[in-house]
């Protein structure tokens, strides 16, 4: 069994290895959208054909991929998935930043560029782990899969196509190498983005008397739901749910009367209160404004619905998590909970695996400019990876 010093001491002797990795996955640029992750998945296909490892590269469109790999295990335990996004946001604007956001460059223990704290340093944490493990012949009790998959960003694309193509078959836990300083996060909020037109009729600017202002019927609606709140409890981990409204379009031209506006909420949820009612209190408020007013019509629209999960911390799972930590640096993780969703949302409702968070970036310079890791987290994070799936099942 894999001591917790020997791991450490496997992870030393790859530490250039390692940081090398991470810096070319940070230098392949895949700000999605449009994501064209593909070239980061050749990178780690490459390194883990050359350990003599069969990756799969799931084709998504030409330029865009996932990269799975399975160790095989003793058949003790079930499988153990441990998951990672390819692409990024983009680098917004470049002049913000004082290296290059595809530079890779390495300054005071910190690699650089976008992606290096979500997550390309995870990524690179996470096949490094899973490498160490083969080369050292470590018996693992059950298959470790290391999977990278693109769209996390935007849409989740890679998260389903992992859950549609049968590789969660027989696994029991993952672990998600976003930015969690290598804290443990085992609850996110949900995410429920809603869509809210309002239609009129145009008229000439100079006689709004003659058309129905969308606007208008908005601002109407908008000022009762301005308190509105998504959740009726509050989590120990995540808080109370929020709602945010971020986008707001109407109008096109000074002398005409609109007949159209259309507002975009961000809601974040908490559990205790499912989206399903969130969405049925959301209607009623639009049937409430149609009653009151017989020129109101509005168009009401779900553009993205991911449900809060969280893991308990009894879980098996998390035990192991926090005796790992224990093991490796004389402390449990801290506990907490996120506000952001991750590929967990897509991956564990319906399927019921537990999940934790574990990586080694920082959400405080995640999607900022001038984005980094801290090296000595990498290394961290791919030891405690290393000792987490030696531990898993025995
Ligand atoms: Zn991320």
């Amino acid at each position: 069994m894999l001591t917790a010093g020997e791991a450490r001491r496997l992870v030393e002797q790859a530490r250039s290895e390692l940081v090398d990795l991470a810096k070319a996955l940070v230098k392949v640029p895949t700000p999605n959208p449009p994501g064209q992750e593909e070239q980061a998945a050749l990178i780690l296909k490459a390194k883990f054909e050359a350990e003599g490892l069969k990756p799969e590269l799931i084709q998504e469109s030409e330029d865009r991929a996932n990269i799975v790999v399975r160790l095989p295990g003793a058949g003790k335990a079930p499988a153990l998935l441990y998951d990672g996004h390819l692409d990024t946001v983009g680098p917004g604007d470049e002049s913000e930043w004082t290296d290059p956001p595809y530079s890779g460059s390495i300054k005071n223990g910190r690699l650089l560029g976008r992606g290096a704290s979500d997550m390309k340093g995870g990524v690179a944490a996470e096949a490094m782990a899973a490498i160490l493990a083969y080369r050292a012949g470590i018996e693992l009790a059950g298959d470790l899969i290391i999977a990278s998959t693109c769209g996390e960003e935007t849409d989740n694309l890679g998260a389903y196509t992992l859950r549609n193509s049968g590789w969660l078959n027989g696994v029991a836990g993952i672990v998600i190498a976003e930015p969690s300083s290598n804290e443990l996060l085992i609850a996110e909020k949900g995410a429920l983005w809603v869509e809210i037109t309002t239609f009129g009729r145009t008229s000439h600017g100079s006689a709004p008397h003659l058309g129905i202002n969308a606007i208008n019927k908005m601002l109407d609606l908008l000022a009762d739901l301005r308190y509105f709140c998504p959740s009726s409890d509050k989590h120990p981990l995540l808080g109370e749910g929020t709602a945010s409204l971020n986008v707001l379009n109407g109008g096109f031209k000074t002398n005409v009367v609109p007949d159209r506006c259309t507002a975009i909420f961000d809601i974040r949820t908490v559990p205790g209160r499912t989206h399903e009612d969130i969405i049925t209190a959301l209607k009623t408020e639009l049937e409430l404004a149609q009653t009151s007013d017989k020129d109101f019509r509005a168009e009401f629209k779900v553009v993205k619905d991911l449900p809060s999960v969280s893991t308990h911390e009894d879980n098996g799972l998390v035990r192991l998590a926090q005796t790992t930590g224990r093991e490796l640096w004389d402390r449990e993780p801290e506990l907490k909970g996120i506000s952001g969703y991750t590929d967990a949302a897509v991956l564990c409702p319906g399927t019921n695996i537990p999940f934790i968070i574990f990586g080694p970036g920082d959400m405080a310079t995640a999607h900022q400019p001038n984005e980094y890791v801290e090296l000595e987290k990498v290394v961290d994070a791919t030891a405690y990876l290393l000792l987490l799936a030696a531990k898993w099942g025995n």
